[in-house]
C-alpha cells in the first residue's frame, strides 16, 4: 500500500472511530451548580443538543420548570404539579449533566433498603473516589419521595429560596428507575458532590428529585465509570457577571437533601 494510501486510512480510521471514543465514559455539564444556585436559571443548550452528548442524566429546565430525568434517550419533565412532560428538543436548560450509559458494573441492592443504605452500598463497590459514576436502578420500591421545582419569574430568586416551599410527592409501591450521578469531592461548586438522584417510573407518570426511597425487593444497581468530565460554560452576561468564589457548600446540602 502506498504512503498516501496508508494515510487517507488514517484518516478514515480517526474521522470515524476517533469521535465514539471521546464521548464514551464522558460527562457533559451546561454550567455550574453553584450558579444555579444564585438564580441563574435561563436556559443555555437545547435538549436537542444535550441528547447528542448524552442519553442519561439529571438537570433542569429554562426558568427552572421541573426536574429533568434523561433516561435511555428520552428527555422527560416533572413539572411542580409532579406531571410528567415529554419536552421538546427546541427547550432549554440552565444546568444538566449527560452522559452515554454503558453498564461496567452491577451490584444487588437488598429489599427494604433507605437512600442512605443503597448510597453506602455503591460507595463501598466503587473503584475510587476520584471519577464520576453514572447509577441505573430500576426496580419495585415501597416509596420514593420526590420533589419538583417551580417555574419561575424574573428577578430570579435564590435556589434556596424556591425550595423553600417545594412541592413534595410520595409515590407508594411504585415500579421505575433511579437515575443517579455521583461527583468526586474536587468538583465543588461545578456540580453535586455525592450522589444525586432523580426518579421516573416507569409507567412515565410521576418522579421528581429524590429525597428518600425504601426499596422493596431485591433489585441490581447498574454502575458506569465516567473518566472525561466536559465542562461547557454559558455565554450570558448573567454567568459572566455572577461571582462564584464563595463556598456554598451548605447552602447545597440544605437544597439537594432533605432536611
Ligand atoms: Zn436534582
Amino acid at each position: 500500500m502506498c504512503f498516501d494510501c496508508k494515510l487517507s486510512r488514517l484518516f478514515v480510521f480517526f474521522t470515524c472511530f476517533l469521535p465514539a471514543c471521546l464521548v464514551a465514559g464522558t460527562v457533559t455539564q451546561w454550567s455550574t451548580i453553584d450558579a444555579l444556585l444564585e438564580g441563574l436559571y435561563d436556559g443555555v443548550a437545547t435538549l436537542g443538543e444535550l441528547r447528542e452528548a448524552g442519553d442519561f442524566g439529571l438537570g433542569t429546565f429554562h426558568r427552572l420548570d421541573g426536574e429533568m430525568v434523561v433516561l435511555d434517550g428520552t428527555v422527560y419533565q416533572i413539572d411542580s404539579a409532579g406531571r410528567v412532560h415529554l419536552p421538546d428538543d427546541s427547550l432549554t436548560t440552565p444546568f444538566a449533566a449527560v452522559a452515554f450509559f454503558e453498564t461496567d458494573y452491577r451490584i444487588i441492592i437488598p429489599a427494604g433498603s433507605s437512600l442512605k443504605e443503597l448510597e453506602a452500598l455503591i460507595d463501598e463497590a466503587a473503584p475510587s473516589a476520584n471519577y464520576f459514576y453514572g447509577i441505573r436502578i430500576n426496580g419495585e420500591f415501597e416509596l420514593v419521595r420526590t420533589r419538583s421545582v417551580p417555574l419561575q419569574e424574573k428577578p430570579y430568586p435564590l435556589l434556596i429560596k424556591v425550595v423553600a416551599d417545594q412541592p413534595v410527592f410520595e409515590i407508594k409501591k411504585t415500579t421505575g428507575t433511579l437515575v443517579g450521578l455521583w461527583c468526586p469531592e474536587f468538583v465543588k461548586g461545578i456540580n453535586v458532590t455525592g450522589h444525586h438522584f432523580h426518579y421516573i417510573d416507569d409507567e412515565r407518570s410521576s418522579g421528581g428529585h429524590v429525597l428518600a426511597v425504601e426499596t422493596a425487593t431485591d433489585m441490581i444497581a447498574e454502575v458506569a465509570i465516567l473518566r472525561n468530565f466536559n465542562l461547557r460554560l454559558p455565554e450570558l452576561r448573567t454567568f459572566r457577571e455572577v461571582s462564584l468564589g464563595t463556598d456554598r457548600s451548605a447552602e447545597l446540602e440544605a437544597v439537594e437533601t432533605e432536611q
